[in-house]
């Protein structure tokens, strides 16, 4: 779950990238955020991964508030996140399997339960084949999967996917989003950055629209309409 309840963003700069922004995000949904580049994404996705710190308003993520979240517990609120970036952010000397394990050694997993979950995140994937593979013998379209299954491995409540077919031909682009929303239908939120909007048009989900650091539209099915 997101809250966000009239957050402001100001840079030190003096930038100001959110101006009273409010989101509601429950468990279990489907949400695309668009919106012209400048116009805050990236700030919201900073804020609720902890990488940037609200200036005014309230932040919670998950059950942590980030408002007054201690240092060592930042590690346990990222924990509930799994993040997939435009640029898949693959360890290239690693094979797929040997990311995977890599994101769940992090996390103190037993060598047991990697055995069983880098398989079961594999196939669900569709690339129960390629966990030798190293990621440039892949392509976009795999590697990102690869990176979403990244995401998956720690069983995160809730994926944050930035741009993630930004990358990608519209064919690639339409499955790994057919794979986000497959994900989404087993039980994880989703909340996925794009300014795709043939991409979005193509999945009747909630679009929340941000335009200069607030919202100007929070509707089911398709674009907006401003
Ligand atoms: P988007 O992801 O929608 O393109 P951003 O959140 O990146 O938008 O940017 C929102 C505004 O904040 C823009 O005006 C941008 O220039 C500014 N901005 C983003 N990051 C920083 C930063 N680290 N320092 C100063 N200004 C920033």
């Amino acid at each position: 779950m997101i809250r966000l309840v009239d957050v402001e963003k100001e840079y030190d700069n003096g930038t100001k990238a959110l101006n009273g922004m409010n989101l509601r995000i429950d468990d279990g949904e489907f949400v695309f955020l668009v919106g012209p580049s400048g116009s805050g994404k990236s700030t919201i996705i900073k804020l609720l991964t902890g990488e940037e710190r609200s200036t005014q308003g309230r932040v919670v993520v998950n059950g942590y508030n980030l408002n007054n979240i201690r240092s060592w517990q930042i590690p346990y609120m990222r924990r509930t996140l799994g993040v997939v970036f435009q640029d898949f952010r693959l360890i290239e000397k690693k094979t797929v399997w040997g990311n995977l394990e890599f994101a769940m050694r992090a996390v103190g997993a037993s060598p047991r339960g990697m055995r069983k979950r880098i398989p079961y995140v594999l196939d669900l994937v569709g690339l129960g084949d390629k966990a030798d593979v190293y990621p440039n013998e892949m392509s976009g379209g795999e590697q990102q999967r690869v990176a979403i299954a990244r995401a998956l491995v720690n069983n995160p409540q809730m994926i944050i996917a930035d741009e993630p077919t930004g990358n990608l031909d519209p064919q690639r682009s339409l499955e790994i989003m057919t794979l986000l929303e497959r994900i989404n239908s087993l039980g994880t939120t989703m909340l996925v950055v794009t300014h795709e909007k043939e991409l979005v048009d193509r999945f009747s989900k909630r679009v929340v629209a941000i335009k200069e650091g607030v919202l100007v539209s929070d509707a089911e099915g398709g674009y907006y309409k401003v």
